[in-house]
Protein backbone atom coordinates (compact mmCIF):
# COMPACT_ATOMS: atom_id res chain seq x y z
CA UNK A 1 0.00 0.00 0.00
CA UNK A 2 1.23 3.29 -1.10
CA UNK A 3 0.41 6.87 1.09
CA UNK A 4 0.62 9.87 -1.74
CA UNK A 5 1.13 12.91 0.33
CA UNK A 6 -0.68 15.46 -2.07
CA UNK A 7 -1.43 18.26 0.68
CA UNK A 8 -0.17 18.85 4.10
CA UNK A 9 -0.79 22.12 4.75
CA UNK A 10 -2.70 23.39 7.26
CA UNK A 11 -5.72 26.30 6.54
CA UNK A 12 -3.57 28.76 5.99
CA UNK A 13 -1.16 27.33 3.70
CA UNK A 14 1.43 27.58 5.65
CA UNK A 15 4.80 27.08 3.88
CA UNK A 16 3.01 27.34 0.31
CA UNK A 17 2.01 23.85 1.01
CA UNK A 18 -1.38 22.36 -0.15
CA UNK A 19 -4.28 21.82 2.11
CA UNK A 20 -5.53 18.56 3.65
CA UNK A 21 -5.42 15.72 0.78
CA UNK A 22 -3.83 11.66 1.50
CA UNK A 23 -4.52 9.30 -1.32
CA UNK A 24 -3.83 6.31 -0.43
CA UNK A 25 -2.93 3.23 -3.24
CA UNK A 26 -4.22 0.14 -2.27
CA UNK A 27 -3.90 -3.41 -4.55
CA UNK A 28 -7.50 -2.82 -5.82
CA UNK A 29 -8.52 0.84 -4.17
CA UNK A 30 -7.33 4.11 -4.45
CA UNK A 31 -9.31 6.06 -1.62
CA UNK A 32 -8.83 9.41 -0.29
CA UNK A 33 -8.38 11.16 3.94
CA UNK A 34 -9.59 14.41 3.54
CA UNK A 35 -9.93 16.44 0.39
CA UNK A 36 -9.13 19.96 0.60
CA UNK A 37 -9.75 22.49 -2.11
CA UNK A 38 -5.93 21.80 -3.88
CA UNK A 39 -6.59 18.01 -3.68
CA UNK A 40 -8.11 17.05 -7.67
CA UNK A 41 -4.75 19.59 -8.97
CA UNK A 42 -2.49 17.62 -6.63
CA UNK A 43 -3.90 14.45 -7.84
CA UNK A 44 -3.55 15.13 -11.23
CA UNK A 45 0.13 16.60 -10.72
CA UNK A 46 0.62 13.24 -8.84
CA UNK A 47 -0.61 11.61 -12.45
CA UNK A 48 -3.66 9.71 -11.01
CA UNK A 49 -6.74 10.09 -13.37
CA UNK A 50 -9.32 11.29 -11.09
CA UNK A 51 -12.04 8.63 -12.31
CA UNK A 52 -9.88 5.90 -10.30
CA UNK A 53 -10.67 7.63 -7.19
CA UNK A 54 -13.08 4.90 -4.90
CA UNK A 55 -14.00 6.77 -1.50
CA UNK A 56 -13.16 9.99 0.03
CA UNK A 57 -13.05 9.29 3.94
CA UNK A 58 -13.74 13.18 5.74
CA UNK A 59 -11.98 13.62 8.70
CA UNK A 60 -14.35 16.96 9.57
CA UNK A 61 -16.40 19.70 7.61
CA UNK A 62 -13.56 22.13 7.95
CA UNK A 63 -13.01 23.90 4.24
CA UNK A 64 -9.22 22.78 4.50
CA UNK A 65 -10.32 19.47 4.67
CA UNK A 66 -13.32 18.97 2.64
CA UNK A 67 -14.03 22.42 0.00
CA UNK A 68 -11.98 20.29 -2.30
CA UNK A 69 -15.10 18.03 -3.94
CA UNK A 70 -17.17 20.03 -5.74
CA UNK A 71 -13.94 20.11 -7.98
CA UNK A 72 -14.23 16.45 -8.29
CA UNK A 73 -17.74 16.90 -9.14
CA UNK A 74 -17.49 19.25 -11.89
CA UNK A 75 -14.69 17.05 -13.12
CA UNK A 76 -16.91 13.93 -13.21
CA UNK A 77 -19.60 16.19 -14.82
CA UNK A 78 -17.81 18.20 -17.42
CA UNK A 79 -13.98 16.89 -17.58
CA UNK A 80 -14.34 12.93 -16.78
CA UNK A 81 -17.44 11.61 -16.79
CA UNK A 82 -17.89 8.69 -14.18
CA UNK A 83 -20.87 6.27 -14.24
CA UNK A 84 -20.03 4.32 -10.96
CA UNK A 85 -20.56 6.13 -7.96
CA UNK A 86 -18.24 7.93 -5.54
CA UNK A 87 -18.04 7.11 -2.20
CA UNK A 88 -18.13 9.82 0.01
CA UNK A 89 -17.86 9.01 3.87
CA UNK A 90 -18.23 11.82 6.84
CA UNK A 91 -18.99 12.93 10.05
CA UNK A 92 -22.76 13.33 10.55
CA UNK A 93 -24.46 16.10 8.22
CA UNK A 94 -21.69 15.38 5.22
CA UNK A 95 -24.17 14.98 2.55
CA UNK A 96 -25.90 18.35 3.62
CA UNK A 97 -22.71 20.02 4.02
CA UNK A 98 -21.54 18.95 0.07
CA UNK A 99 -25.11 19.43 -1.33
CA UNK A 100 -24.72 22.98 -0.13
CA UNK A 101 -21.25 24.09 -1.06
CA UNK A 102 -21.84 22.18 -4.28
CA UNK A 103 -25.02 24.20 -5.03
CA UNK A 104 -23.15 27.57 -3.88
CA UNK A 105 -19.99 27.29 -5.99
CA UNK A 106 -21.64 26.11 -8.93
CA UNK A 107 -25.97 26.22 -9.10
CA UNK A 108 -27.43 26.54 -12.38
CA UNK A 109 -30.20 29.97 -11.90
CA UNK A 110 -31.80 29.12 -8.42
CA UNK A 111 -31.73 25.04 -8.99
CA UNK A 112 -29.32 22.90 -7.72
CA UNK A 113 -27.25 21.73 -10.14
CA UNK A 114 -27.00 17.61 -10.14
CA UNK A 115 -24.68 15.47 -8.69
CA UNK A 116 -22.46 13.00 -10.87
CA UNK A 117 -23.42 8.96 -9.29
CA UNK A 118 -22.38 9.79 -5.63
CA UNK A 119 -22.89 7.36 -2.70
CA UNK A 120 -23.08 9.27 0.95
CA UNK A 121 -22.33 7.32 4.01
CA UNK A 122 -22.16 8.55 7.44
CA UNK A 123 -19.12 7.94 10.17
CA UNK A 124 -20.80 7.48 13.42
CA UNK A 125 -18.14 7.87 16.13
CA UNK A 126 -17.10 4.99 18.55
CA UNK A 127 -17.73 2.51 15.06
CA UNK A 128 -16.56 0.67 12.38
CA UNK A 129 -18.21 0.71 8.98
CA UNK A 130 -16.73 -0.90 5.37
CA UNK A 131 -17.17 1.20 2.40
CA UNK A 132 -16.04 -0.46 -0.63
CA UNK A 133 -13.91 -3.09 1.12
CA UNK A 134 -12.17 -0.42 2.98
CA UNK A 135 -12.85 -1.01 6.91
CA UNK A 136 -12.73 2.34 8.88
CA UNK A 137 -12.92 2.81 12.07
CA UNK A 138 -14.19 6.75 13.61
CA UNK A 139 -13.53 8.47 17.09
CA UNK A 140 -14.45 11.91 18.50
CA UNK A 141 -11.73 14.22 18.89
CA UNK A 142 -12.17 17.62 20.73
CA UNK A 143 -11.51 19.87 17.52
CA UNK A 144 -14.61 21.27 17.47
CA UNK A 145 -16.74 22.61 19.86
CA UNK A 146 -20.60 22.30 18.28
CA UNK A 147 -19.51 19.55 15.31
CA UNK A 148 -17.93 16.62 15.07
CA UNK A 149 -14.73 16.42 14.04
CA UNK A 150 -13.21 12.76 13.79
CA UNK A 151 -10.01 10.63 13.90
CA UNK A 152 -10.23 7.67 11.46
CA UNK A 153 -8.45 4.48 11.58
CA UNK A 154 -8.58 2.91 8.33
CA UNK A 155 -7.45 -1.05 7.72
CA UNK A 156 -7.06 -1.97 3.86
CA UNK A 157 -4.70 -4.71 2.06
CA UNK A 158 -3.75 -6.08 6.01
CA UNK A 159 -2.55 -2.66 6.85
CA UNK A 160 -3.14 0.52 8.94
CA UNK A 161 -3.13 3.82 9.16
CA UNK A 162 -4.31 6.07 12.32
CA UNK A 163 -5.48 10.13 10.78
CA UNK A 164 -5.82 12.06 13.84
CA UNK A 165 -7.96 14.47 11.37
CA UNK A 166 -7.34 18.28 13.41
CA UNK A 167 -7.11 17.56 17.32
CA UNK A 168 -5.43 18.82 20.10
CA UNK A 169 -3.46 15.82 21.83
CA UNK A 170 -5.92 13.57 23.20
CA UNK A 171 -5.23 10.01 25.41
CA UNK A 172 -7.26 7.65 22.80
CA UNK A 173 -4.34 8.05 20.06
CA UNK A 174 -2.23 6.34 22.57
CA UNK A 175 -4.62 3.20 22.29
CA UNK A 176 -5.61 3.32 18.94
CA UNK A 177 -1.98 4.12 17.35
CA UNK A 178 -0.90 0.43 19.04
CA UNK A 179 0.28 -1.18 16.38
CA UNK A 180 -0.87 0.84 13.30
CA UNK A 181 1.63 0.62 10.33
CA UNK A 182 1.25 5.24 10.64
CA UNK A 183 -0.27 7.26 12.63
CA UNK A 184 -0.52 10.65 10.34
CA UNK A 185 -0.68 12.60 13.24
CA UNK A 186 -1.69 16.63 12.57
CA UNK A 187 1.03 19.28 14.27
CA UNK A 188 -0.41 22.41 13.59
CA UNK A 189 2.11 24.01 16.04
CA UNK A 190 5.24 24.26 18.06
CA UNK A 191 4.54 25.33 21.55
CA UNK A 192 1.61 28.05 21.14
CA UNK A 193 -1.29 27.71 23.41
CA UNK A 194 -4.13 26.02 21.66
CA UNK A 195 -6.88 23.83 22.44
CA UNK A 196 -7.90 22.86 19.47
CA UNK A 197 -4.59 21.41 17.42
CA UNK A 198 -1.65 19.59 18.14
CA UNK A 199 1.40 21.20 19.72
CA UNK A 200 4.56 19.85 19.34
CA UNK A 201 6.06 20.04 23.13
CA UNK A 202 2.76 17.94 24.37
CA UNK A 203 3.04 15.10 21.49
CA UNK A 204 7.04 15.46 22.23
CA UNK A 205 5.96 14.21 26.35
CA UNK A 206 3.89 11.10 24.80
CA UNK A 207 6.63 10.16 22.17
CA UNK A 208 8.13 7.20 24.33
CA UNK A 209 4.41 6.03 24.91
CA UNK A 210 3.16 5.88 21.07
CA UNK A 211 3.42 2.21 20.39
CA UNK A 212 2.53 2.70 16.36
CA UNK A 213 5.13 1.33 13.54
CA UNK A 214 5.61 5.19 12.29
CA UNK A 215 4.66 8.68 13.01
CA UNK A 216 4.59 11.14 10.70
CA UNK A 217 3.76 15.14 11.38
CA UNK A 218 1.45 16.91 9.28
CA UNK A 219 -0.88 19.67 9.04
CA UNK A 220 2.25 22.02 9.49
CA UNK A 221 1.68 25.59 10.80
CA UNK A 222 4.47 28.18 10.84
CA UNK A 223 6.05 27.39 13.73
CA UNK A 224 6.29 23.89 12.94
CA UNK A 225 7.92 24.61 9.62
CA UNK A 226 10.13 26.71 10.79
CA UNK A 227 11.60 24.16 13.60
CA UNK A 228 10.89 20.80 11.18
CA UNK A 229 14.19 20.19 10.68
CA UNK A 230 15.67 20.23 13.99
CA UNK A 231 12.83 17.09 15.55
CA UNK A 232 13.44 13.59 15.46
CA UNK A 233 10.02 13.03 13.65
CA UNK A 234 9.18 12.47 10.24
CA UNK A 235 7.31 15.35 8.98
CA UNK A 236 5.19 15.24 5.59
CA UNK A 237 5.98 17.28 2.35
CA UNK A 238 3.57 17.37 -0.31
CA UNK A 239 4.59 15.02 -3.08
CA UNK A 240 6.01 12.75 -0.68
CA UNK A 241 5.23 9.04 -1.30
CA UNK A 242 5.55 6.65 1.18
CA UNK A 243 5.54 2.51 1.41
CA UNK A 244 3.71 1.28 3.70
ZN1 LIG B 1 -7.37 21.82 9.21
ZN1 LIG C 1 -10.23 21.78 11.31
Amino acid sequence: MRLHILGCGDAFGSGGRNQSGYLVEASDRLFLLDCGPTTLLAMKKAGFDPRRLDVIFLSHLHGDHFAGIPFFFIEYLYQRRRHNPLHIAGPPGTEQKIRELFRLMYSQGSAARELPPTSFHTLEPEKSIIVQGIKVFAFCVPHQLQEVSLALKVTCDGKQILFSGDSPWVEPFLEHARGVDLFLCECSFYDSLTSNHVRYLELQANLFRLECKKLMLTHLGEEMLARRKELPVLSAEDGMVLEI
